[in-house]
């Protein structure tokens, strides 16, 4: 498969991506592992399957709902005001 954005290879990669629910939410962030993905070399653009796509939207349904994570991780939180204008 060739990238839409820029014509060069995909490749089928297994990634973790970040959701932002906020105030959505009890869960206001969340980290989901093992999602297939095809993945272009050149620009990173990422783009997943239509039975992936279903499957992290019933993930995140029950995210907002409280659902028990595998495991915790705490993570960095940055502001870009830190790096001057
Ligand atoms: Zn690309």
């Amino acid at each position: 498969m060739k990238c839409l954005i820029c014509g060069s290879r995909m490749e089928e990669k297994t990634v973790t991506i970040a959701r932002i629910y906020e105030r959505q939410s009890d869960i206001p962030y969340a980290l989901i592992t093992d999602v297939p993905a095809e993945v272009c070399h050149q620009c990173g653009e990422t783009v997943y399957t239509a039975d992936v796509v279903a499957r992290l939207q019933e993930l995140s349904k029950r995210i907002k709902k409280g659902a028990p994570s595998a495991k915790t991780v705490e993570v960095p939180v940055y502001s870009l005001d830190d790096v001057a204008s």
